[in-house]
């Protein structure tokens, strides 16, 4: 028979698929004799069967049972007792940690009668009626959806009765008859009252629990992270430890690093006389963790011991939750701690020189998306007026925008937007996602707006405490910024400016320019460190895509070993386009190789200089794609230009003949139409000209001395006749340019008709390169320009697909064409060789499928090329990582 729940006493910190990750950490430390209260997990399995039927699995009830007998056992007292109760707290823990998505439930087993003993065994009655107000807010929001409002209202009218500013200063009285407003509220939404029953309390927060998996803001969490919506939670059931009864106890979050900067040595906040869920929240400000040393110093030195166990176990940052009750530390919570891009490229090189992990597994603690985080531009403070206030730097990034003071205003703004709020709660989190970056009055590192926005890589600055939100507008310094008003955010130096700040280059960016040296720079040099150690171990080449000597040369730079798509087209724009002109225009073969022969020298020294950019190195050109009248004006505005003419007496003259031309050429679905090899083989000469040039320019730069390295590369070809064709050509126009080096002539697999026939092809092709974005295009029938902008938010939405197959390969459908492709052509032609193209080219996950696909090369933006070295490196160390998610 399953069995649904294990006590923290059997398990460990491998066991997150069935545990959850809070379930697994607790097990581990219990496991490491760690002072973690006594507890159990049920587990991820009967919350998918809950959620399936809708009932709770058989037999959960008496596991349950049993457990709890076993705790009171241990614990000496009985749950929900009433002269001296056993609490329990009731929290979720997913596989993967999402901070604030889910329910948590503390105090479960306080009813009427055992508020009496709590209040006499613990000697503070205030104590005991402020955790059964809680209980009954919590749990009333949570199992019954009661609106937190009706709560809040209640609160409200208490403190003025009391005429206290805070709740702390309510006294034992006035949490009574709290106490009581609250089961009527209870009443009045749920229409029963608050169950007394300790069980009853327990299963129905198990329940809850299990629900609150398929909460919207839960829902949308996991999308955005890319986190399978299958996996359900698991729930811990741990005995009550009271981080509120006095001056003597507090409860903190810790990091073994600064998850922000990466700096040795511990950090974290910790608030006194307080529950957890108080520093999680932002809602008090906390001290800094180094204040507890002179509050508790014994605990002070347990917590910093356990933290550097902790470390040594998960090999990795580490983040903790923990509790002084009395004096008397509690852990609550580890887990390997989410980090910022910059700290997560230090402290893998840091865990590398402390002897702690080797290079392989510091490659798997960093990731493609944190480089590219890393690669954003930061303010240009030179230029910056005088900050209006600092507060605590959360997530790093630069971030200019318009105020919005509400979640639904971000998500409807259509211009960059900074979401200003006193502290967020998970339901901001559509804002959150919407937004430029995030700003709040409260809280610190540690409160949801920081530990969300890090995870996302959303710009935030946290707890600025200067200011005063009030409604529609903010003041702080003096001043008052409406909703509208432009301000920049620092998330790095946590600087809030008003206006617009000019932004500068990342560092990192400069570093790759050249312009900075990584000697002495603690991020600079892990970034080298980790990169040369990628290049060492990836099998992928990583080459650009590059139309221009500059964009060449800065890929270059970059990393890049090759350029693996250089798109002529881009040589056909400005002044020259009034050749394609020329060229559509020609009436007969004479007027069309003069057009074509004006183009050659244009053509040839574009190349000149590309090869010359590249030397040494391969370089992909692809002969001319788009359909041809993409180089004529559109047609309204050629027709309204004719016929304004024509009304005025005039002769359209050129404009007409243009016209005449674009109505001919005129398709209903050009990207279907007559473009990429149909066009070669439609206009006569046009190939035969680019394969010129590029042979003239390569027997120039080896006259020069140079060792130039072309490949002619043949677009959207979906037959290998047309292939043929186009190769027999072009082997008469290289065999007839003097002193050009050896040309291989291969093709772009784009066309799902291509990728099928791939062993006919490449009995031709001497390389094929997978256009993905054609690939994509034409297998899922969805027309690039178009289909993001108009529906696929819905269908992210819906969940049909987590992320847009244009940004990240389809591994089910269109990868499996490409590897169709590669096995097919590589039966016929054992050393074909084979990359990528696409936009995929540079996207971390595509990269590593391309990996696993057995490709020789990934092409993309000069931009992208460090981050397809990285994941090119990551993929092929086969270590495992160190999953901070
Ligand atoms: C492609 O289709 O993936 C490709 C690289 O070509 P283009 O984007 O120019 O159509
Ligand atoms: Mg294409």
């Amino acid at each position: 028979m399953t069995t649904f729940v294990h006590d923290f006493t059997d398990g460990n910190k491998d066991l997150k698929d069935l545990l959850g990750g809070k379930g697994a950490n607790l097990a581990e430390m219990t496991l490491m004799g760690l002072p973690v209260p006594p507890g159990f997990t049920v587990t991820t399995e009967a919350c998918r069967v809950y959620l399936r039927t809708g009932a709770m699995p058989e037999g959960l009830f008496t596991e349950v049972e049993q457990h709890l007998r076993q705790m009171q056992h241990r614990m000496g007292k009985t749950f929900g007792d009433a002269r001296d109760p056993l609490l329990l707290s009731v929290r979720s823990g997913a596989k993967f940690s999402m901070p604030g998505m889910m329910e948590t439930i503390l105090d479960i087993g306080l009813n009427d009668a055992s508020v009496v003993g709590l209040g006499r065994q613990s000697a503070d009655e205030r104590f005991a009626w402020d955790s059964y107000r809680r209980l009954i807010q919590m749990f009333g929001r949570t199992v019954f959806d009661v609106p937190g409002d009706a709560f809040e209202e209640e609160l409200a009218a208490a403190r003025s009765i009391a005429g206290v500013a805070t709740d702390p200063e309510l006294d034992t009285a006035h949490l009574r008859n709290l106490v009581d407003a609250y089961k009527k509220v209870f009443r009045e939404h749920v229409g029963r009252d608050f169950p007394q029953a300790p069980h009853e309390q327990l299963f129905l927060a198990i329940g809850a629990v299990f629900r609150s998996w398929n909460a919207e803001r839960a829902v949308l969490y996991r999308r955005q992270e890319r986190i399978p919506q299958d996996l359900g939670t698991a729930v811990n059931v741990m005995t009550m430890v009271f981080g509120n009864r006095g001056e003597n106890s507090g409860t903190g979050v810790a990091f073994t690093r600064d998850p922000a900067t990466g700096r040795r040595g511990v950090y974290g906040d910790y608030l006194r006389n307080a529950q957890g869920e108080d520093v999680v929240a932002g809602i008090r400000n906390t001290v800094p963790l180094a204040e507890l040393a002179t509050i508790d110093p014994t605990s002070y030195r347990q917590l910093l011991s356990i933290m550097q166990r902790l470390e040594q176990r998960y090999r990795d940052l580490c983040d903790i939750e923990f509790t002084i009750e009395n004096g008397r530390l509690w852990m609550l919570q580890t887990r390997v701690g989410k980090r910022t891009p910059a700290a997560a490229f230090i402290i893998a090189a840091q865990l590398v020189d402390e002897g702690t992990i080797t290079l392989d597994e510091a490659l798997q603690r960093v990731t493609g998306e944190q480089l590219a985080q890393l690669m954003f531009p930061s303010f240009d403070t030179t230029a910056a007026p005088p900050p209006l206030t600092t507060g605590v730097p959360a997530s790093p990034g630069a971030a200019v925008g318009a105020i919005v003071f509400d979640s639904a205003a971000a998500a409807a703004a259509t211009e960059p937007v900074i979401l200003v709020r006193r502290e967020t709660n998970p339901d901001d989190l559509p804002g959150m996602i919407a937004a430029a970056g995030v700003l709040t009055a409260r809280g610190g590192k540690t409160s949801h707006a920081a530990v969300v926005a890090r995870g996302m890589g959303r710009t935030c600055v946290c707890g600025a405490e200067e200011l005063r939100i009030d409604g529609d507008s903010v003041t702080v310094a003096g001043r008052t910024l409406h909703a509208g008003d432009v301000i920049s955010i620092d998330g790095t130096t946590g600087r809030v400016y008003p206006g617009s700040v000019a932004v500068r280059p990342s560092a990192v960016v400069r570093y790759f320019e050249g312009e900075l040296r990584a000697h002495g720079d603690p991020l600079l040099s892990a970034v080298e460190r980790l990169m040369a150690h990628a290049d060492h171990r990836a099998r992928l080449d990583v080459h650009a895509n590059a139309d221009t000597a500059a964009d060449a040369a800065r890929a270059r730079r970059f990393g890049a070993t090759g350029v693996g798509l250089c798109r002529t087209e881009h040589m056909f724009l400005g002044d020259r386009r009034q050749l394609v002109e020329r060229l559509i225009l020609a009436e007969d073969d004479a007027a069309r190789a003069d057009a074509l022969q004006a183009l050659l020298p244009l053509q040839r020294a574009d190349f000149e200089e590309l090869f010359a950019a590249m030397d040494g190195l391969p370089v992909t050109v692809r002969l001319i794609d788009p359909p041809l009248h993409e180089f004529l004006p559109p047609l309204e505005e050629l027709a309204a230009r004719v016929a304004h003419t024509q009304a005025l007496g005039g002769d359209p003259g050129h404009d007409g003949a243009l016209l005449t031309a674009v109505r001919r050429m005129h398709e209903q679905n050009p990207m279907l139409g007559l473009r990429g090899v149909r066009l070669g083989l439609v206009v006569p000469g046009l190939f035969a000209m680019q394969v010129r040039a590029i042979a003239q320019a390569a027997a120039a730069r080896v006259a020069a001395g140079g060792d130039p390295r072309p490949e002619i590369m043949v677009p959207l070809v979906g037959a290998v006749q047309e292939l043929e064709t186009v190769r027999a050509e072009a082997e008469s126009v290289l065999a007839s340019v003097p002193g050009a080096p050896q040309i291989r002539l291969g093709t772009m697999i784009e066309v799902p008709r291509a990728a099928l026939t791939a062993g006919q092809i490449a009995d031709v092709a001497e390389f094929f390169s997978f256009g993905t974005n054609d690939l994509t295009q034409m297998t899922w029938g969805f027309s690039r320009d178009d289909v993001e902008g108009a529906f696929f938010g819905r269908y992210l939405e819906l969940g049909i697909f987590a992320v847009s197959p244009f940004e990240s390969i389809d591994r089910d459908g269109v990868g499996e064409l490409v590897r169709t492709a590669v096995e097919r052509g590589r039966a016929v032609r054992p050393d074909l060789t084979v990359g990528v193209c696409g936009e995929h080219g540079g996207d971390p996950t595509s990269v590593r499928f391309f990996h696993d696909a057995n490709l020789d090369h990934v092409s993309c933006s000069p931009f992208r090329v460090p981050i397809a070295r990285l994941e090119a490196g990551r993929a092929a160390c086969t270590v495992t990582g160190s999953d901070s998610r």
